[in-house]
């Protein structure tokens, strides 16, 4: 590996970690990429928190440069203890160390966001870890290779590592070491605490949002028929007449009324009567096309078609549809003086709006029309009487 094709770079006031002699193990190679390891981690700081700090994407590719390189030096060194005969209760300590790295700066990098100060966390997680682990095992690998080339066995300079003169630094760095890997661990625990928390909101968020939607569909829903309801009607109305005085286009409303239901509740029993509308509502909904067209239970056997950019003429015949669909059902109707079958009545209206209350009094118009299909002897469609011509601009 090609530690230091690079120089290494000038320190600059920024630097985080300085480079020191005291940090020097003796073995070039080693201490070649310990150097440029302490480069990258001044490289990430500069290009995450000093002055013009880069693009995400830049500083994830420096990240993952630093790791990289990581990964790289820890393979060259394991394989160097290997080469060399370091003992193996030294070697496994060592490649564990470096496996821990690994997955602890990963995993601060990835949770850094929720990190109060991800900076200084980051920055003082990287230059300690280097440090402690340079001093420590780093530099017990060192001398450990020095005996053996110079004749000893790798277990007996392993067994040297405990020796008094070294022993109170080597405890020292012990304690250290393990202090900072309980707070790694601790902290690991913490930051998957947090993410499955995050992930329990997330999940309970979507539901009651789901929840939410199913409420905010009944409240528009009339429980017996199935389409919308009254107050769904009045608030489409008022959008629906703001929009179309402000495009200056027809709108249109047809008011159905089931001719003689006291009769047929009366006859039949108060279910048929439900039985009864529910097939009307189904039939009146088949004569409704646009999307932007609503079908509405306006209040008992009362049901409203809102008739978005229709004219007059289109309105008339929508009514006179939904009068030949409800009659085509079928349904018997002893009791009706009208026909052998249900049938309905209906009264349609069109008008350009010229301002909010015009809603009202389309709902007006309409309802004067059925009265009057009412009053001529049902089962049949009215038109108001003006609004062929009134709105009817294409004709
Ligand atoms: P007309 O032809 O003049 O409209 O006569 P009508 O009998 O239909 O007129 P009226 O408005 O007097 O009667 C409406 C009836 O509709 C009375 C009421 O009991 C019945 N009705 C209203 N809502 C419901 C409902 O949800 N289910 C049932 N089964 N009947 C209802
Ligand atoms: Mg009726
Ligand atoms: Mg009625």
């Amino acid at each position: 590996m090609q530690a230091a094709s690079q120089p290494a770079a000038t320190p600059t006031p920024d630097d985080v970690f300085v480079w020191d002699t005291t940090l020097l193990t003796g073995i070039d190679s080693v201490d070649q990429q310990h150097h440029h390891l302490v480069d990258l981690f001044n490289a990430l700081n500069r290009a995450m928190f000093h002055g013009q700090a880069l693009s995400p994407q830049a500083q994830q590719a420096t990240f993952e440069e630093l790791l990289a390189y990581a990964a790289r030096h820890f393979d060259d060194e394991e394989r160097l203890m290997v080469d060399a005969g370091v003992d193996q209760r030294h070697r496994e300590l060592h490649a564990r160390l470096h496996r821990e790295f690994v997955a602890q700066v990963r995993s601060m990098w990835d949770t850094r966001g929720h990190l109060r100060q991800p900076g200084e966390t980051l920055m003082g997680f990287l230059t300690s870890w280097l440090g402690l682990h340079i001093m420590g095992v780093d530099q017990s690998m060192a001398r450990q290779i020095e005996r053996i080339r110079h004749g000893m066995h790798p277990a007996q300079a392993y067994q040297q590592e405990e020796d008094p003169r070294d022993r109170r630094v080597a405890n020292l760095l012990r304690m250290v070491g393990q202090l900072y890997h309980v707070l790694a661990a601790q902290n690991q625990d913490l930051m998957e605490a947090n993410a499955q928390l995050e992930q329990r909101v997330r999940e309970r968020t979507a539901e009651l949002e789901a929840a939410n939607r199913r409420l905010e569909a009944f409240s528009r829903i009339d429980g017996l028929l199935g389409i919308a309801n009254r107050g769904y009607f009045e608030h489409r109305l008022r959008e629906e007449v703001a929009r179309h005085a402000r495009q200056q286009r027809p709108l249109a409303l047809v008011m159905v009324d089931v001719d003689h239901f006291k009769r047929y509740n009366d006859h039949y029993g108060h279910q048929a009567g439900d039985a009864c509308l529910r097939a009307v509502a189904t039939a009146l909904a088949s004569v409704v096309q646009r999307e932007t067209d609503l079908l509405a239970r306006y209040g008992g056997e009362e049901l409203v078609l809102l008739l978005s950019d229709t004219h007059g003429e289109g309105a008339r015949v929508v009514a006179e549809r939904a009068v030949a669909a409800v009659r085509a059902l079928g349904l018997p109707h002893a009791a009706s003086e009208t026909a052998p079958v249900v049938t309905i009545s209906a009264g349609a209206c069109a008008r350009v709006p010229r301002d909010p209350a015009d809603g009202a009094a389309l709902v007006q118009a309409a309802d004067a029309a059925l009265y009057e299909a009412k009053r001529q002897g049902r089962n049949r469609a009215v038109l108001c009487p003006g609004d062929e011509a009134a709105a009817t601009p294409q004709a």
